[in-house]
C-alpha cells in the first residue's frame, strides 16, 4: 500500500550553503543504496525534507532496509500517495489508510493536515476538523487528544496527496561525502570493519588498504577482507581497496630486526605505506581499530610508536571500547560472521612468542636502520604492484 516516503533528516549543522552539501549528498546516498533493487523511483527535495517516490511494485521491508544504511537519514516515514482528489473521495482514502494500518483503534489520534497546494477547496483548520471528524464516525473507538496523541495523522497535499503516520528510526549520523575521506587499513578482524563503519558515519568517505602475504595468507584471508569492505560499503559508498603485497617486506623486517619487534615495525611499515596512499588519494587521515590495551601492539607505548611514523592524524574510533562493545556493533553491521572467520591473518604468522610491550622508540629506530639498504626500494615495489579493487554494495 505504502509507495512513498518522506525521508528526515537532522537539523543540527545544515544552515545556509551546508545545507545543499547536506541534502545532495544525502539524495546520492539514497540513490546508492537502492543501487540493485530493481525499483523504480524518483528522489526529490522540498525545503527540510526528501521524497522518494516509488513507481509500481517494491519490497517494502528490502527498501526500509536499504534506508537504514544511509548516514544522515533521523526517519523514514513510509506515506500512501494518491493522486489529489475531491474532499470527499480523499476522506476515503484516509480512512481505508487508518483501518489497514491501525487493526486496534483503540487510540487516540489528532490530524495534522497541510495544504502545499493552495488551490485545494479547503484549507489546513478544515481539513483537520473534516477528517477528524469522518475518522470518528468510521470509526467510534477511536478518541482525539490534540496534546499527545497516540497517532499523529498527517495529510499533505501537493501535486498528489500524501497520508503517513509512522516514522521508523534511521541511522542517524551525517551524509558520506559531507566530511572529506580518510583511509581506512582494513584486516580480517572484527576491529577494523566497526571502525570504518563509525567514521564513516560521521560523513567521511573511505578508502582502504590491505596487507596481503601471499602465500602465508591465502587467497581466501583476502577474499574476507573483499568481503567486509563490501558490507562497510552498504553504509560508506563505493570503497577502493588497495591490495598491498606485504610479504617481501615482511620476511626483510623477520630477517634484520630482532623477532620481538617484528610487530610493532611491521605496524610501523604499514601505517608508513598506507599514509603514502593515503595523500595520494587526498584523504585528511588513517583510521584503525585499535583499542588500547587489546593486544601488545596496541598499549600505549606501542601506539605511541606506531604512531610516530604518521603525520596524517589516525582515527582510532574504538580507542576506549571494550571487546564486547565492538562486537555488538560489528554483529550490528554483519561483519561479524565474516570477521570470526578463522583465516591467518598477516600479523599473526611471524608473531614472537614475547612481543615487546613496551618499545622504546629509539631503539626501535636504530633497528630500522638495518633495513637502510633495501627498504625504500621494497615499499616503492609493493605501491607499484599493489591490486585496487572497487568494492561497492552490489559487486
Ligand atoms: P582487527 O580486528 O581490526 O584486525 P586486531 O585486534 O587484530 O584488529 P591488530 O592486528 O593489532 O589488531 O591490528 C590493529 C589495526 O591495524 C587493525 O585494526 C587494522 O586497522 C590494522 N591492520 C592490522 N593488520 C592489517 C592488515 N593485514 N591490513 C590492513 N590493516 C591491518
Ligand atoms: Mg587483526
Amino acid at each position: 500500500m505504502f509507495s512513498s516516503f518522506i525521508i528526515k533528516y537532522a537539523e543540527i549543522g545544515v544552515k545556509g550553503k551546508n545545507r545543499y552539501v547536506f541534502e545532495d549528498a544525502l539524495v546520492n546516498q539514497i540513490k546508492y543504496s537502492l543501487m540493485g533493487s530493481g525499483t523504480t523511483y524518483k528522489v526529490s527535495k522540498t525545503p527540510g525534507r526528501i521524497f522518494v517516490d516509488f513507481e509500481g511494485e517494491f519490497d517494502f521491508d528490502d527498501v526500509i532496509e536499504r534506508f537504514k544504511h544511509v548516514f544522515g537519514i533521523s526517519g523514514i516515514c513510509p506515506m500512501v500517495r494518491v493522486d489529489n482528489k475531491a474532499p470527499e473521495e480523499l476522506y476515503k482514502d484516509v480512512i481505508e489508510y487508518f483501518d489497514k494500518v491501525y487493526p486496534d483503534k483503540k487510540k487516540t489520534f489528532k490530524v495534522k493536515a497541510r495544504r502545499a497546494n493552495k488551490g485545494y477547496p479547503m484549507d489546513s483548520m478544515e481539513l483537520n476538523a473534516e477528517i477528524g471528524g469522518q475518522l470518528l464516525d468510521a470509526f467510534p473507538e477511536l478518541t482525539v487528544d490534540v496534546h499527545n496523541p497516540e497517532i499523529e495523522l498527517v495529510v499533505e497535499v501537493r501535486d498528489k496527496i500524501y497520508i503517513y503516520s509512522e516514522t521508523i528510526p534511521g541511522p542517524g549520523g551525517m551524509p558520506v561525502g559531507t566530511n572529506g575521506k580518510a583511509m581506512l587499513l582494513l584486516s580480517g578482524g572484527i576491529d577494523s570493519p566497526v571502525a570504518g563503519y563509525m567514521i564513516s558515519k560521521r560523513g567521511v568517505k573511505i578508502d582502504a588498504v590491505y596487507f596481503h602475504a601471499p602465500p602465508y595468507t591465502s587467497e581466501r584471508a583476502k577474499q574476507k577482507v573483499v568481503d567486509l569492505a563490501r558490507y562497510v560499503s552498504k553504509y560508506s559508498g563505493p570503497i577502493n581497496l588497495h591490495v598491498i603485497n606485504f610479504t617481501d617486506i615482511q620476511l626483510y623486517i623477520y630477517e634484520k630486526c630482532p623477532h620481538e619487534e617484528l610487530t610493532i615495525i611491521m605496524r610501523r611499515y604499514m601505517m608508513k605505506i598506507a599514509e603514502m596512499i593515503a595523500e595520494e588519494s587526498e584523504c585528511q587521515g588513517l583510521i584503525t581499530g585499535e583499542s588500547i590495551g587489546q593486544v601488545a601492539s596496541q598499549t600505549t607505548h606501542s601506539l605511541l610508536v606506531t604512531n610516530e611514523v604518521c603525520k596524517l592524524p589516525v582515527f582510532r574510533p574504538l580507542i576506549g571500547f571494550d571487546k564486547e562493545d565492538i562486537v555488538a556493533i560489528s554483529k550490528k553491521i554483519d561483519t561479524y560472521e565474516t570477521s570470526i572467520q578463522p583465516y591467518e591473518d598477516c600479523c599473526t604468522i611471524f608473531v614472537a612468542k614475547h612481543p615487546v610491550t613496551k618499545p622504546n622508540l629509539n631503539i626501535i629506530k636504530k633497528h630500522e636502520e638495518n633495513l637502510s639498504e633495501k627498504i625504500d626500494e621494497m615499499v616503492k615495489e609493493a605501491l607499484d604492484t599493489r591490486e585496487v579493487l572497487l568494492i561497492k554494495r552490489d559487486n
